[in-house]
């Protein structure tokens, strides 16, 4: 009966930035038997999963929890940014991107008081003007920015950025949706207070299933402080967790049992091997665009190994969306880009992929450029 069932899956190559490619074996997790996820069965499946999601970033457990919810990665952050502000607080988003952005959107739909740093989408954060936009606002007590900038692939400093959070006492959180379980994350040498996935990015699960990762004693804190959304407080959610082992509200059931399967084979894997895999992938995509002379938009050294950002060529002919049909019928996924002033598609490194998925997906797209008859190499007005 189960080898009539589980047939290999389609197997589509997703370049997009998430959800990512998957596993037969995860895909098929979300084939169980119907369960209410009240019962004990449930819940005791609940606090390992809790456990090994400190545990990729390293946290210990008796200092970081995590708190769950039932959305996409943008939950998380409207529930640190509107649950872990006190009362007076400012908050400081540090924003070379669309991601960073959306936390300042957060802000403003709250109402909160906020500063928008803003730099340069393609440049690296001035650390000295972060400093003393801290030094002048004594007021600041939370300070959010984003690891990679999935928008372009520019990868953050949040090391030195937390350090400098922490020593004007502010709590820093840090969106890794698009890093965690790739690129190795150290929650508390990182200076991290606070971070965030989902699982259908590096974990390579299915989408529904969110996380927040960080410190107990300023969960534990938050507990005084405004209560400005209801179903995404962070400490509501926390405590309800430490009482009852569950998640307050329905889980998503299926998600979670994939996202078991993910973790299994995400310790089966192995970090190291795992980022190894993805920095191969990485360099193929460069290998691949560098070969057909397509330009990239962030300076090489500064990408964070996950996403690449890809100008568009200066060609008549180019067209995104015809090449993009071409490839999505033979299985391959690309993206648009995400910056307002130049435009671009992206190609990403996530998911359960390896170099010679992106040498066949090469041999489609040099196709589709040809098929097109934009020009190989790619024609720029620039240099
Ligand atoms: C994917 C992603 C999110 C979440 O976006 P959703 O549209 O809610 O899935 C948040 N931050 C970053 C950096 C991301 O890459």
């Amino acid at each position: 009966m189960e080898q009539l069932i589980q047939k290999p899956v389609k197997r589509n190559i997703l370049l997009n930035p998430g959800p990512s490619t998957t596993t037969d074996t995860v895909k098929y997790a979300q084939v169980v038997p119907d369960i209410c996820p009240r019962e004990k069965e449930f819940g005791g499946l609940m606090k390992g999963l809790r456990e090994d999601l400190v545990k990729i970033v390293h946290g210990d457990l008796e200092k970081y929890s995590s708190v769950l919810f039932c959305g996409s990665g943008t939950i998380n952050i409207d529930a640190c940014i509107s649950s872990l502000l006190p009362e007076g607080g400012k908050v400081l988003v540090v924003d070379n991107g669309a991601y960073s952005t959306r936390a300042v959107e957060v802000c403003q739909y709250y109402g909160l008081p906020y500063i928008d740093l803003k730099f340069p989408v393609d440049e690296l954060p001035d650390l000295e003007k972060v400093e003393q936009t801290l030094k002048e606002n004594p007021d600041i007590a939370l300070v959010h920015t984003t690891h990679n900038e999935t928008g372009t692939g520019i990868l953050n400093p949040i090391r030195e950025i937390g350090a400098l959070a922490h020593k004007y006492n502010a709590t820093f959180t840090v969106d890794t949706t698009s890093t965690y379980a790739m690129r190795p994350i150290h929650i508390e040498e990182d200076n991290i207070d606070f971070c965030m996935a989902s699982a259908q990015k590096g974990l390579m699960a299915m989408t529904g299933l969110s996380f927040v990762v960080g410190s107990r004693a300023i969960l534990e804190a938050s507990k005084e402080y405004p209560k400005r959304s209801y179903y995404c407080n962070l400490y509501q959610q926390y405590d309800f967790f430490q009482r009852t082992g569950e998640m307050h509200f329905t889980p998503p059931v299926q998600t979670i049992y994939a996202t078991i399967q993910a973790l299994k084979e995400y310790w089966a894997e192995g970090e190291e091997a795992k980022w190894a895999r993805h920095t191969r992938v990485f360099e193929a995509i460069h290998e691949g665009l560098d070969a057909l002379g397509f330009h990239d938009v962030i300076r090489r050294e500064w990408q964070s190994g996950l996403v690449v950002s890809v100008k568009y060529p200066d060609d008549p002919n180019w067209n995104f969306e015809k090449v993009h049909d071409y490839c999505y019928e033979r299985g391959f996924t690309i993206y648009p880009g995400k910056i307002s002033t130049t435009n671009t598609f992206r190609l990403c490194a996530l998911g359960a992929i390896d170099r010679p998925d992106i040498e066949a997906f090469f041999k489609v797209f040099r196709e589709a450029l040809e098929v097109n008859k934009i020009q190989i190499p790619a024609k720029y007005k620039e240099a």
